[in-house]
């Protein structure tokens, strides 16, 4: 709480009484909390990758550079992580942009099917390196209201932690479905899982639950933060049901038509 205090005088000039203004601070300080708490995730997160090129550079600089095995395998790993700043710079600018009042969604009819089949085509390529069975059932045309270039970016994301967070071999299922009112998407794999008591902080920036395997895949801990902004800008829901060892499901529903 924060406390203001004032006396009451009479106008014989005695205490009356003491006039206190309670202010409930509980949210104002959880906002403040979240801020810092992003401002020092982005840090670390930002302060990795450069304090690695930098080690990797000096130490070719430092004579590593003579040996072509070194170089090879220095240069690579510089690489590695120059482009994993870039995947979070462009989430961290695609977030804030997205978290912007100004932003705006490009509106008009969207075709599901043909977006999920352009993602598909996209991402099969990854899915077979890893022996995934990649699956898109429709039987319905599914439009909808929406901007299609923020759907495609939702559907990459989904599919793209199904295809990671799955073993070799696994299977994934994308499956559209469609009602008078609404749409709804449902992707499904056969992976890892997510524990009931973590689920519900997935969608928080940063949050993964096993911090190496998302690293090791690339991820920056962004992508489901920024499937949830652009669901809720276009009205959407998104639910996620998953376990352990089992597998998970992501299923989003969408209005046909804008409210
Ligand atoms: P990341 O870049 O780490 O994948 P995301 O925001 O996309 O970040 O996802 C947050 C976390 O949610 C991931 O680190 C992972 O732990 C979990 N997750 C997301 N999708 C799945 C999935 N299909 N199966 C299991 N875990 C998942």
């Amino acid at each position: 709480f924060d406390v203001h205090g004032a006396p009451i005088i009479s106008n014989h000039g005695r205490l009356k009484g003491i006039a206190l203004v309670l202010h409930d601070i509980t949210e104002l300080k959880k906002l403040e909390q979240i801020r810092k708490d992003f401002v020092a995730n982005v840090s670390h997160e930002l302060k990795t990758p450069v304090t690695s090129i930098k080690g990797f550079t000096e130490t070719l600089l430092d004579g590593a550079m003579e040996s072509e095995e070194l170089r090879i395998k220095f240069l690579n790993i510089i690489n590695k992580e120059s482009d994993r700043l870039q995947r979070l710079i462009h989430d961290l600018l695609e977030l804030s942009r997205i978290e912007k009042d100004v932003f705006q969604l490009h509106w008009q009819d969207v075709d599901l099917n043909s977006i999920i089949d352009d993602v598909a085509q996209l991402l099969r390529e990854k899915a077979k390196e890893k022996e995934i069975d990649l699956q898109f059932v429709s039987e319905q045309h599914c439009e909808f209201e929406g901007d299609p270039e923020r759907i495609k970016q939702i559907i990459i994301n989904l599919i793209h932690n199904a295809i990671t967070y799955t073993p070799n071999g696994g299977s994934i299922n994308v499956k559209v479905n469609r009602t008078e009112e609404a749409v709804e998407l449902r992707v499904s794999d056969t992976g890892v899982g997510i524990s009931q008591d973590v689920l519900p902080r997935i969608f928080e920036r940063f949050y993964r639950v096993d911090p190496a395997r998302s690293r090791h895949s690339g991820g920056t801990g962004l992508g489901l933060a920024i499937v949830k902004h652009l669901v809720e800008a276009h009205e959407g829901k998104i639910n996620v049901e998953s376990e352990l060892g089992k597998g998970t499901t992501f299923s989003i529903i969408f209005n046909r038509k804008r409210e």
